[in-house]
């Protein structure tokens, strides 16, 4: 290691805006609008935290994925899913799914909420690189109970989904993109010092009060903040007068070229075509749990 640190500052800014998914469910989506590549190897973020049912009770019915994972991490509130391989549960508060839909699994996903009609979540997209796109889809379930939160000395809370925090590491491993996936909280004055690859795109999304980020930041980012992070190998964000809570997200970039259509991500136009064919000829599945 070097002795040196070198800090990353935000590179871009941006403010998740408002769309429509599945059945008609009101969220944000913080990217996964245009320039897939810019957060590669993630292609989507989605906010769904809502305290209006009507927003999200309509829910994401049957639909397929082919060539993605996609990470549900929920707050507050049950997420009911059931999939074609015979899986079934809740994603309650606190929990994450991290489910690999590898050559493809058709399933639904049912936000409920809570019993005063809460439902706050997030659902992020890795990519996979071209040679696992097809491999065996998998469901990892993280119960709440399972996800370290590690105090830090400088007053940060971090659960602690993938990676490693002082030493602590998070319960999901063995992912191709080698991610991390850390929901950092910070009180007043606290501060968040933390290691990454540097060749690693790392990006924060920021969901309770205002952060700064990089050691020489000046503008405060508030909740809804989308922040790609530049270079470097060291993340530090600050909280002043209000606390601070966010998503802190890297991946190791794949630099493959990305065909995406809706639920399906590959990497060329004949792989997208011949996945909505498989979908309509009902040989879409080709592996069981
Ligand atoms: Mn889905």
């Amino acid at each position: 290691m070097s002795a040196i640190k070198t800090y990353r500052s935000v590179r871009q800014a941006f403010q998740s805006q408002p769309t429509i998914e599945g059945a008609g469910v009101r969220l944000r989506r913080a990217f996964g609008f245009r320039q897939p590549q810019l957060f590669d190897p993630f292609l989507l973020l989605d906010d769904f935290r809502s305290g209006a049912p009507e927003d999200f009770l309509r829910g994401f019915p049957w639909h397929p994925h082919r060539g993605i994972e996609t990470i549900t991490y929920v707050l507050d509130g049950d997420v009911e899913h059931a999939d074609s391989l015979g899986n079934a549960g809740v994603i309650s508060s606190g929990d994450v799914q991290w489910m690999t839909a590898g050559s493809g699994i058709i399933h639904q996903e049912m936000p409920k909420g809570d019993k005063r009609g809460r439902m706050d979540g997030f659902q992020l997209w890795a990519n996979l690189p071209a040679k696992s796109k097809m491999t065996d889809p998998r469901y990892r379930g993280v119960t709440s109970g399972e996800i370290p939160a590690v105090k830090t000395p400088d007053g940060a809370v971090v659960r602690v989904v993938a990676g490693e925090v002082a030493g602590v590491k998070g319960p999901v491993h063995g992912v191709k993109i080698d991610p991390e996936y850390l929901d950092v909280s910070l009180k007043p004055g606290a501060r968040f010092e933390h290691a990454v690859k540097p060749g690693h795109t790392v990006f924060a999304y920021v969901f309770e009060g205002e952060g700064y980020f990089g050691p020489d930041a000046k503008q405060a980012h508030g909740d809804g903040s989308l922040l790609l992070l530049g270079p470097g190998d060291t993340v530090l964000v600050r909280a002043e007068s209000k606390p601070a809570r966010f998503l802190l997200v890297s991946g190791k970039p794949l630099g493959e070229p990305i065909a995406w259509s809706g639920p399906i991500v590959m990497n060329t136009p004949e792989e997208l075509r011949q996945a909505f064919e498989e979908f309509e000829n009902g040989t879409f599945i080709k592996s069981g749990k």
